[in-house]
C-alpha cells in the first residue's frame, strides 16, 4: 500500500503538562485516511493535516450506524524508541467486525502499516512522562448518500491519535460494580462480538444509571437468561475462585479482546487453570459468601486491568479480597505494562516497533 503523506504547515501546540492529558481530548496533527468505492477497492491511502471532514447527510452512517472503530496504543520506551502492543490481533479483529456489518475487509498488514506510518509522522506526541501513551482510534464510517437500508458502496477508514495521561494517575484503585438484571448489552446472533458504535450506543442507559446509584462500571449478563457473567463495562472480566481462573468464552456475545487473551497467555503460562465457558452470577455470589472469591478484575487497552472490590446484585453484595488488588491482578498488571513500556522482556513477540 502506498500511503501519500502531506505534512501540516500549521502544527498544533503540544500539550504543557503531560500529567494533565486525561482521556481523547485532543488531537495530533495528523489523521490516516482511505476510501472505499465499489469497483474501486481501499485506494487513495494518504496522511493528512488533522481536521474537520465533510459528509453528506444522507451518508449511511448517520442512519443505520453502519460503523465500527479500534482501540489500541503507542507506548514511549524509556530508551526513546515507540511500540505498538500486538497491532495484528486489532487489524485481524476489524476484519472480523468488517465482515459482520458487511464492509469490505482491509489487509491485515494495510492496516498495520497505515498505523505505523501514522504514528512516526507524529511520533513526537506520544507521551514522555510514566504511564502515559499514544492512544490510536482507527474506525470506518459508510459515506453512502442514500437512505435505502442496504450496505453501502462507499466507505471511509481513518485513524486519529489522542495522547492520553496514565490510567492509574492516582495509583490502582479497585471499583464497585453494578450487575445489570434490566438492560442488556449482546444477545446471540447479534454484534456482541465486534466493535461497533451501535453496541455502546444502546450502553450507555445502563451506564448513566450504574453512575447515579454511585457505581463506577455495570456487569453485564447474558441476554437470554439473565444469568452468566459476560463483560464489564467495554472490559472483559476475570474471576479468581478458589484459586483457578473463570471469565466468559468469546462465543459471539463477547468482544475478544487483545488484553484479555494475553492475560490468558500469561496465567496459562504460569501454570494457572484458566476456564472460558459459563459462570453464573449466582455462583459468583455464592463464592463471595463461601470467601472463595479471591479476585476480580476487568481487561482493557485503556486500563489493562482494572480490579473490582465490590460487586452488588439485586439485593446481594460481594466483597472481594480486601478491598486492595489482588496479587494476580497485580502481576497481569506488572507483566503487561512492563512489555507495552520496554521494562521487560517481550518472550512472546508481541510488541512492534514504529
Ligand atoms: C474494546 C472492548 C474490550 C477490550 O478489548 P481490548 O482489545 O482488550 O482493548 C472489551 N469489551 C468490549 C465491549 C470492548 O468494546
Amino acid at each position: 500500500m502506498e500511503i501519500r503523506i502531506e505534512r501540516t504547515t500549521a502544527p498544533k501546540q503540544k500539550p504543557a503538562d503531560e500529567s494533565k492529558l486525561g482521556f481523547g481530548k485532543i488531537f495530533t496533527d495528523h489523521m490516516f485516511i482511505m476510501n472505499y468505492d465499489e469497483g474501486q477497492g481501499w485506494h487513495d491511502a494518504r496522511i493528512v493535516p488533522y481536521g474537520p471532514i465533510v459528509l453528506d447527510p444522507s451518508a449511511s452512517v448517520f442512519h443505520y450506524a453502519q460503523e465500527c472503530f479500534e482501540g489500541m496504543k503507542a507506548y514511549r520506551c524509556a530508551d526513546g524508541h515507540i511500540q505498538l502492543f500486538r497491532p495484528d490481533c486489532n487489524a485481524k479483529r476489524l476484519q472480523d467486525t468488517h465482515e459482520r456489518l458487511c464492509i469490505p475487509k482491509i489487509p491485515v498488514e494495510d492496516f498495520v502499516e497505515a498505523v505505523r506510518a501514522l504514528v512516526d509522522v507524529d511520533r513526537d506526541w506520544v507521551p514522555h512522562i510514566d504511564g502515559a501513551s499514544l492512544y490510536i482510534r482507527p474506525f470506518t464510517i459508510a459515506t453512502m448518500p442514500q437512505l435505502g437500508v442496504h450496505a453501502s458502496t462507499m466507505y471511509q477508514f481513518i485513524i486519529i491519535c489522542s495522547p492520553s495521561g496514565a490510567y492509574y494517575a492516582e495509583g490502582i484503585n479497585p471499583v464497585k460494580i453494578y450487575v445489570e438484571s434490566e438492560y442488556v448489552r449482546a444477545c446471540p446472533g447479534g454484534t456482541g462480538y465486534i466493535k461497533c458504535g451501535g453496541n455502546y450506543a444502546a450502553s450507555i442507559a445502563a451506564g448513566e444509571k450504574a453512575e447515579k446509584l454511585g457505581y463506577s462500571q455495570v456487569l453485564w449478563l447474558d441476554g437470554v437468561e439473565r444469568k452468566y457473567v459476560e463483560e464489564v463495562g467495554s472490559m472483559n472480566i476475570f474471576f479468581k475462585i478458589d484459586g483457578e481462573i473463570y471469565t466468559a468464552a468469546c462465543v459471539g456475545t463477547v468482544l475478544p479482546g487483545v488484553t484479555r487473551r494475553s492475560c490468558i497467555e500469561l496465567l496459562k503460562s504460569w501454570g494457572y487453570t484458566v476456564h472460558e465457558g459459563k459462570l453464573a452470577i449466582a455462583d459468583v455470589m455464592k463464592a463471595a459468601a463461601d470467601g472463595k472469591l479471591e479476585e476480580v478484575f476487568g481487561t482493557g487497552t485503556a486500563a489493562v486491568v482494572s480490579p473490582v472490590k465490590q460487586l452488588d446484585y439485586e439485593d446481594q453484595s460481594a466483597l472481594i479480597g480486601d478491598g486492595k488488588i489482588g496479587p494476580v491482578t497485580q502481576r497481569l498488571y506488572d507483566e503487561l505494562t512492563g512489555i507495552q513500556w520496554g521494562r521487560l522482556p517481550d518472550t512472546h513477540n508481541w510488541t512492534v516497533r514504529v
